[in-house]
């Protein structure tokens, strides 16, 4: 069986409304005789606003409810209510919603600033090594150090004099010994005049400022040369 409870006090809701509205004519016609003085305006205004500070067994309120002069006030203090609370409603989500703009900027904000560079940019870089004369197994003390940026780099090497033609593996590592390797990359020769040229693409977005080494090692060869480098 269906009770139809959501019907049934939808009917009772229209119901006691028009009992109230019935009342609230009657009491506006003056065909009601209340009993006791007028109450005072902070007891009406208590009693719009439905204060929990009313008792219902306050012989006021059953005053209020017969005079058609404290009816009428009552009637005006409660739509000043009404629209004190929905200009309260309004005001609070129009604050809570600058607070979240205000919030998600800050994220944003705090977000963006912390996102490691991602940047795409290649930049060129070259790196003379023709008239360095380094020894196999030499520590390479007379060369200059070449300073990188923290970047995608496109790295054109000019090989040492009389360096072999064929494919060269060029890192950025932490020591002279090949540890801790930074990037890496693969390049074949190109011959310009009589120079030997390498160019290798080295991602050193993530590498921290410092000293490093870059090396050059040849395919058949085998054996790496370290030259000091610093990135910036
Ligand atoms: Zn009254």
């Amino acid at each position: 069986m269906r009770l139809g409870w959501g019907r049934s006090s939808d009917v009772e809701d229209r119901f006691e409304k028009w009992i109230a509205q019935q009342h609230q004519r009657r009491v506006l016609a003056g065909e009601t005789t209340p009993a006791g003085p007028h109450p005072d305006e902070a007891f009406l205004r208590d009693l719009a606003c439905k204060s929990k500070k009313v008792s219902l067994s306050d012989p006021r309120v059953d005053h209020a409810a017969t005079c058609p002069i404290c009816m009428n006030r009552l009637l005006e203090l409660r739509e000043e209510y009404r629209s004190r609370a929905r200009y309260w409603s309004w005001l609070g989500t129009a604050v809570a919603a600058c607070a979240i703009i205000a919030i998600a900027l800050v994220v944003w904000r705090v977000a963006v600033g912390r996102t490691p560079s991602t940047s795409t940019a290649v930049i060129a870089q070259t790196v003379n090594l023709f008239d360095t004369g380094v020894v196999r197994g030499e520590h390479p003390g007379q060369l200059q150090s070449v300073t990188l940026p923290a970047a995608l780099i496109k790295l054109k090497i000019v090989l040492p004099r009389h360096s072999a033609p064929g494919q060269y593996l060029v890192a950025i590592t932490r020591d002279q010994n090949g540890n801790g390797v930074i990037a890496e990359g693969l390049a074949g020769t190109e011959a310009t005049g009589n120079q030997q040229q390498i160019t290798a693409n080295l991602d050193l977005r993530s590498a921290k400022e410092g000293q490093y080494f870059l090396s050059t090692t040849h395919e058949q060869d085998q054996a790496a040369y370290y030259y000091p480098l610093r990135i910036k």
